[in-house]
Formats: structure tokens, C-alpha cells, sequence
């Protein structure tokens, strides 16, 4: 196939912004090409050499596809450099200088779509020394061949920038027209690209193979699946009676989606957008090779960023340093990360993505053996509203973003690629802050791991009822030490240490160490939420819930105040009430 009819078919698509004049203009591109060619046809159309999973791009910077123009033409660099300046854009450069030298290129072979295709291959993998000149080369190879049209669109092509305008699904939409049309063949074709996000395949298949054959294209290892997505709705009533009454209502973890693919010990992970990730995540490639009992898995989950020494999520911010090319093994070290698993949709050769969600949980419940760096997604499965609710509350408190309640109803199958009924988040309408620190009392302590091993890794802290003269908890506090700080600790609680609770606290979650309640700390947290794990202010606001202050962190300690003199529990809880208040007067919708 004659480049030049590729070309001729880009121009046009490039001169319209009518999604039907596209889908036209494809259909026609699609009769003129020869099946073994659509894959090719198709990516180059989008801009790419392979599906943007592979993560191979051209990657000629502007400035290097001059340098093949000089190449090409042999027109001096000062004058293809003024030309950039006064025009802005490679490809017109290219396009505009190979006119003024058509002779030069009046002998050379007409570009075929297989020529283009195969050099642009081997600009993308080449790698190491030199690879830049021999990437130079092989371009200005592409442009002595080419004519000044198929000169623009190839540098726009190795510059990552056609940008005809066509979307991916405007070319699942013209497959359908050209090859048959029916609303069923659409949503045949859109599955299969939605469970192998390769939208040459699809494209090569059909023109092959026909709809039967698309109908047989498999999930495979290595090619990763477009995630299912949540609607929204802001009412626990309206969520069930979307979902018929009952639900998975599983924590909303507030990290990075990840899909894992598993084969026979070999880990690769995909971004939500399906980028591979493998290679900024080695802590969990490793542990997912441990605790997965199965030959081949395809999991999905959301990884975050845990507190190593509380045990307790960090914000989000924390795990997109993460997403980084270098220090990876340091900054895996400084924040590790957790994958929660929540759903399987593969395993050992079976495709589950068709089998409803309650089978697909006890299947991946079945073939995960949890470990500190995967779990599975904490959920109930409930029709009670204020159950619900509870659990709601305690996965704030949790450091989540809510939570996402899932149908289980038979046809609750993964809707590869979707944003749909099946899965509703039910987040918090608001975000209130904490503006003012507490002072808090030491009331226990959990021992350190890693490297705070030898010391603590978080205190257990409390607020003082004046009422009822005791301590009462609100918070697991782990960070803002410096190191000397907690190097000290052991030797600050010596004198206090006893070994069990002090009568005086009130407490329902058991600490490593106990203390009497004498040290004070200055204490800031986000802000301060409802949690059925602490007894501060315990049913004062909700029954069954306490009082928490999330994400805590240690401004100082408070030699100077006694323990009777901390923030009480009535402070806390007017503070809550406060935080409220602010919340109804900014926003009307409040879940709490
Ligand atoms: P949103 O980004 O607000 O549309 O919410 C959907 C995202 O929540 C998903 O793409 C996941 O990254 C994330 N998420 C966290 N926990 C879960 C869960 N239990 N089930 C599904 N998605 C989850």
C-alpha cells in the first residue's frame, strides 16, 4: 500500500472536525487497505507505531527532525532553523523544504506503508550509544523518499504530535460501519478493544477474520484491560435502591489503580491508563510473587502509601512520588506501598471477567495469601443503611476516600472499560481542615519495625474527659518525629511504663506498651472524623462512634502541661461540631 494513499486520507481527516465526515473518511481508508496492513493503517492513523500499553514511542524532538531535514536536503542548518523559527512547526519546515528540493527527490521509490512502518519500528527500538544519530539517519532515509505531504505528516508522526483529531473509539465506530454496521457488531468490537486494549489487533482481526473472530479474542497475559469505573451518587437510599437493595460496599482506597498480571512468577503492572509501571514498583512486584497461588493472574487493585510503623494509610500525594524514573529502590524503601486487592479477572486460562462479583471475590480471596504488601480491599456485603454507614465512617477514619458499593446482583460481571451502575462511590461531599492543634496525652504505645525497630513507631494518644476524669483515645500518632526524637522515646516513657492499661484510660484498641498518663503532645491532624475504633467522644455524635483526628502528625512535645491539662473531649467535640458548621455553610450536602 502506497504511503502517499495513507497521506491523502490524513489530509482530509485533518481538514474536518465532523465525528461523521471521520468516521466516513476512515471507512473509506479502511476499503483501500489490505488486511494484513489494518493494524499498521491504524496506529499510524492515531499517531503511534504499536498500542500505547508496549510504551515505545518515536520520540524525535523537534530539534532532531531539523537535523534530518539538513540531512535530507542538504540545506544549510541556519536556514532550516529560520524557517523553524518563522513557521513553528517541524512537519511545515519539513514539508515547505522538500518542495524547494522536489528534484533531488524525483528518482527515489515511492514510500509504501510497509517501508514507513518498518523504519519507524526501528526508531523506536533502537537504544544505548549513538542511538540518536542512527534514529537522525534512518528519518532522514524516510524523508529523501518521501514527498513534501508525506514529509509533514512523518515528522509530526516521530514527533508525537498528528494530532488528526481521531479518537480511538471514532475508529471502533467506522470499524463497525465498514464491516457491517449493526449495534451489536459495535459492542462486540468495543469489548474485545476493551479487554486488550490493542486497537490494531482489533482492527487486523476483523479485516482478517471477520466478527467471529473478534469474538474469540482472549484476555491475555501481558496486555492489560481497560479498569471498570464508578458512577457517583451522593445518597446511601439512592445507591441501594440502584443496586437493589444490597451490596459489596468495599473501601474507597484514595492510591493508584494498578492491574497486575501474573504468569508463572513473572509480575508486569498496568497503570489505569495502561502504562507498565512494572519497573516503580519492585517492592510490589516481589511481594505479588509471593503471595499469589495461582500459574497466571490478572488482579486488580489500588496501591497506598502505608504508614510502615502505624500501620495506617498516608495521603494520596505521598504515593505519586512514587511514579518516578530514578531513586526507585530508595523511595520504595521511604514509602511503602500496599496493594489492595479488590477484584480477579483471570486465572489460569480462565476469563472471569463474565462471572459475577461475589465469584470473582471468593476466587481471588482464594489465591491471595496476604502479607503486610498485599491485601485484600477491606468490604461488607449489606443491605442495612446505617451499616453501611458505620463502615463508611470507620474507612474515613481509615484514611480512605469512602467507600464503593458494588452490585452482586447475577449480571454483576467486570464491565471492562465502563463507567456504569455496577459500581457506585459514595465519597464525602466535603473536605473540612483542621486549623487548630490539640495537645494530647501519651496513653500507650505499638512497637516500631524497620528502622524504628528498637524504639516506637507510633503512640497512642488520648483527650482528657474532665467529666469522667480519664483518657480517652483518638488517634494512632506516627509521624512528624525527626529521628532524634524517636531515638529518645524509649527513654522519655521509661519511668511511665506499666504493663497494662491504666485504669484511668479508655481505650478499645490494645497498644504494645502502656503508659500512665503524664506526657503531652502538641498534636495538628486534616481534620477530625467519626470512628467507631475511638472512645473520644464515643456516642456522643453517632451511636457506636467514636471521635478521630486523621492523618495526625507530632508538632512538639509539651513538657510544660500536665495530662489534666490536655484538650478535652468536649473540645474535640465541639471542634467536630464546628467543622460542620463550616461544611453547611459552604456546601448543603453533607453526608456525616
Ligand atoms: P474515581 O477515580 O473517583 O472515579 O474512583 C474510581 C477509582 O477508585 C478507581 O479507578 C480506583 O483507582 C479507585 N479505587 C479505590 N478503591 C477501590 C475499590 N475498592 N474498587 C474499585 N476502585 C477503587
Amino acid at each position: 500500500m502506497l504511503f502517499k494513499a495513507l497521506v491523502e486520507h490524513f489530509e482530509k481527516l485533518e481538514a474536518t472536525t465532523s465525528r461523521l465526515a471521520m468516521i466516513d473518511i476512515l471507512v473509506h481508508l479502511f476499503s483501500e487497505t489490505p488486511p494484513n496492513l489494518m493494524d499498521k493503517v491504524v496506529y499510524l492513523t492515531l499517531g503511534e507505531v504499536y498500542p500505547s500499553y508496549v510504551g515505545l514511542e518515536v520520540g524525535l524532538a523537534d530539534k532532531l527532525v531539523l537535523r534530518a531535514v539538513v540531512l535530507a536536503t542538504g540545506i544549510p542548518d541556519l536556514k532550516v532553523e529560520q524557517e523553524y523559527k518563522a513557521l513553528g512547526d517541524s512537519g511545515l519546515v519539513a514539508e515547505k523544504l522538500l518542495s524547494t528540493k522536489r528534484k533531488a527527490t524525483l528518482f527515489s521509490q515511492p514510500l509504501t506503508v510497509e517501508k514507513v512502518y518498518i523504519t519507524l519500528e526501528k526508531m523506536c527500538r533502537i537504544s544505548g550509544e549513538g542511538a540518536q544519530d542512527t534514529k537522525i539517519k534512518l528519518f532522514a532515509g524516510l524523508l529523501t523518499d518521501s514527498t513534501p505531504k508525506e514529509a509533514k505528516y512523518l515528522s509530526r508522526i516521530v514527533s508525537g504530535r498528528l494530532r488528526l483529531g481521531v479518537a480511538e473509539m471514532t475508529i471502533l465506530d467506522a470499524l463497525a460501519v465498514a464491516y457491517g454496521g449493526s449495534r451489536e457488531l459495535r459492542d462486540t468490537i468495543e469489548r474485545a478493544y476493551n479487554i486488550t486494549s490493542d486497537i490494531g489487533l482489533i482492527a487486523k482481526t476483523l479485516a482478517e477474520g471477520g466478527i467471529d473472530a473478534v469474538k474469540n479474542i482472549k484476555i491475555a497475559i501481558g496486555r492489560p484491560i481497560k479498569p471498570q469505573l464508578a458512577e457517583r451518587l451522593s445518597s446511601l437510599d439512592e445507591i441501594l435502591e440502584k443496586l437493589n437493595g444490597r451490596c459489596i460496599a468495599e473501601y474507597k482506597y484514595d492510591g493508584l489503580r494498578i492491574q497486575a498480571h501474573i504468569a508463572d512468577g513473572a509480575v508486569i503492572l498496568f497503570s489505569r491508563r495502561q502504562e507498565n509501571i512494572t519497573e516503580q514498583f519492585p517492592d510490589i512486584v516481589e511481594a505479588l510473587k509471593k503471595c499469589v497461588v495461582a500459574n497466571e493472574a490478572i488482579l486488580d487493585g489500588e496501591a497506598v502509601p502505608v504508614d510502615p510503623n502505624t500501620g495506617e494509610l498516608l495521603p494520596f500525594q505521598v504515593v505519586a512520588q512514587r511514579r518516578r524514573k530514578y531513586d526507585i529502590e530508595r523511595y520504595a524503601e521511604e514509602i511503602p506501598v500496599t496493594l489492595f486487592l479488590f477484584d480477579i479477572l483471570y486465572l489460569d486460562g480462565e476469563d472471569l471477567t463474565v462471572k459475577p462479583y461475589l465469584e470473582r471475590k471468593k476466587l481471588l480471596e482464594s489465591v491471595i495469601k496476604e502479607t503486610d504488601r498485599v491485601k485484600l480491599a477491606q468490604y461488607i456485603v449489606s443491605g442495612n443503611p446505617e451499616e453501611i454507614e458505620r463502615f463508611f465512617h470507620k474507612s474515613i477514619e481509615e484514611g480512605t476516600e469512602g467507600l464503593i458499593c458494588k452490585s452482586i446482583l447475577p449480571n454483576s460481571i467486570y464491565e471492562a472499560g465502563k463507567r456504569g451502575w455496577q459500581w457506585i462511590k459514595w465519597k464525602r461531599s466535603y473536605r473540612s481542615e483542621m486549623t487548630d492543634t490539640v495537645d494530647l496525652v501519651a496513653v500507650g504505645a505499638f512497637a516500631g519495625r524497620g528502622k524504628r525497630a528498637g524504639t516506637y513507631g507510633a503512640l497512642l494518644m488520648a483527650a482528657y474527659n474532665s467529666d469522667k476524669d480519664r483518657f480517652e483515645t483518638v488517634c494512632k500518632l506516627g509521624s512528624g518525629f525527626t529521628d532524634e526524637d524517636l531515638a529518645k522515646l524509649p527513654e522519655m516513657f521509661k519511668p511511665y511504663l506499666i504493663n497494662h492499661k491504666h485504669p484511668r484510660v479508655e481505650s478499645s484498641i490494645e497498644a504494645d506498651y502502656w503508659f500512665v498518663p503524664v506526657i503531652v503532645a502538641e498534636v495538628i491532624g486534616d481534620e477530625i472524623t467519626l470512628s467507631p475504633m475511638h472512645t473520644c467522644g464515643f456516642e456522643a455524635i453517632r451511636p457506636k462512634s467514636g471521635l478521630a483526628i486523621r492523618f495526625p502528625r507530632l508538632v512538639r512535645f509539651r513538657e510544660d502541661k500536665s495530662a489534666e491539662d490536655a484538650t478535652t473531649t468536649t473540645e474535640i467535640i465541639e471542634m467536630y461540631r464546628m467543622q460542620l458548621k463550616t461544611i453547611e455553610e459552604t456546601t448543603p450536602t453533607d453526608t456525616a
